[in-house]
C-alpha cells in the first residue's frame, strides 16, 4: 500500500510551544472507512494533534496529507470545506433552536445563521435533517429546543450538525465524557455506523468504550506514538501499561 492510498497521512509531524515539542516527529495513517481511538496520558499530545489536523494549530515541522493534499499551510475554512469535521469537548449548539434548525443551519448552502433560515428549505435539506437525526438517535425529536436536550443528546446533536456537512474525516475529542451508560452505549452504535463511508478519530479515555468502537487503537506519550495496532495487542504491550493503563 502506498502513502496515497491514506485517508489520512501525517508525517514527521511536529509542534513546537517555547522549545516544548508537545507532538514530536509523529507519523500516522489512517484508512478511509477506518475508526482510530487514540489514547494516552493527560498532556500526551492527543488535543494538539486534532489541532494540527484541522488547522487550529500550525505545526513548525513535517506534512499532513488529506486525500493525498497537503494541509499543512490551508486555512481552516477550507480544511472544512475539503471535507473535514471536528468536534471540540463542549457542545457549541443554537440552544434557543430546535434540532431541526440546528441541522438545518449546518446544511453547508448557509453558512450563517440568519442566511440558512432564510434559505428555503427545500426537500433536499428536509431528508438530509431527517436521515442525520436518525442516525443521531434525535429523529422523534425534531421540534424540541436544543436547550432542553439531556448533555448527552446536546452532544449527538452537535455530532449530527457536523454530519450535514458529510465530512469525509470526522474527529471527536472525549464525546462521551459526561454521559450516562445507556448513552455511552447508544454513541458506540452512532460512531459505528457513521464510520462507514469515512474516517473517524476518536480521542478516549474510557477503556470498555475504546474495545467496543476501535478498529484500532494509537497511544500517544509525550507527543510521540507509543503503540498502535489491535486493542488486544496494545492492552498487553508493556510500555503502554507503565505508562498509561496500570495508572
Ligand atoms: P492531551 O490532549 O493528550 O491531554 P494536549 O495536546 O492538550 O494533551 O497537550 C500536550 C502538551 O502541549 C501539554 O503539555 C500542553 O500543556 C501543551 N500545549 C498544548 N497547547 C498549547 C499551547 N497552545 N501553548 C502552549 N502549550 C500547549
Ligand atoms: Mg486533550
Amino acid at each position: 500500500m502506498s502513502n496515497t492510498d491514506f485517508a489520512l497521512a501525517v508525517e514527521d509531524l511536529t509542534v513546537s510551544f517555547d522549545g516544548f515539542k508537545a507532538i514530536d516527529s509523529l507519523t500516522l495513517y489512517i484508512d478511509r472507512d477506518e475508526l482510530r481511538v487514540i489514547i494516552g496520558p493527560n498532556g500526551a499530545g492527543k488535543t494538539t494533534l486534532l489541532d494540527l489536523i484541522c488547522g487550529k494549530t500550525k505545526p513548525s515541522a513535517g506534512s499532513i496529507k488529506f486525500k493525498n493534499t497537503e494541509l499543512t499551510k490551508m486555512a481552516e475554512y477550507r480544511r472544512v470545506r475539503l471535507g473535514i469535521g471536528r468536534k471540540f469537548q463542549t457542545p457549541s449548539i443554537y440552544e434557543n433552536l430546535s434540532v431541526f434548525q440546528n441541522l438545518e443551519v449546518s446544511f453547508p448552502a448557509g453558512r450563517s445563521v440568519m442566511g440558512a433560515l432564510a434559505f428555503k428549505c427545500g426537500d433536499e435539506v428536509r431528508e438530509r435533517v431527517r436521515s442525520v437525526a436518525a442516525d443521531i438517535h434525535l429523529g422523534d425529536r425534531l421540534d424540541t429546543e436544543a436547550g432542553l436536550l439531556s448533555h448527552g443528546q446536546k452532544q449527538w446533536l452537535e455530532i449530527g450538525m457536523l454530519l450535514m456537512q458529510e465530512p469525509e474525516l470526522l474527529m471527536l475529542d472525549e464525546p462521551i465524557a459526561g454521559m450516562s451508560a445507556r448513552e455511552r452505549e447508544l454513541t458506540a452504535d452512532l460512531l459505528q455506523r457513521i464510520c462507514q463511508g469515512r474516517s473517524v478519530i476518536v480521542i478516549e479515555h474510557d477503556m470498555e468504550f475504546v474495545k467496543r468502537i476501535a478498529h484500532k487503537v494509537t497511544v500517544m506519550h509525550q507527543g510521540k506514538i507509543l503503540a498502535e495496532g489491535p486493542m488486544e495487542q496494545v492492552q498487553a504491550d508493556e510500555r503502554v501499561i507503565d505508562v498509561y493503563l496500570g495508572h
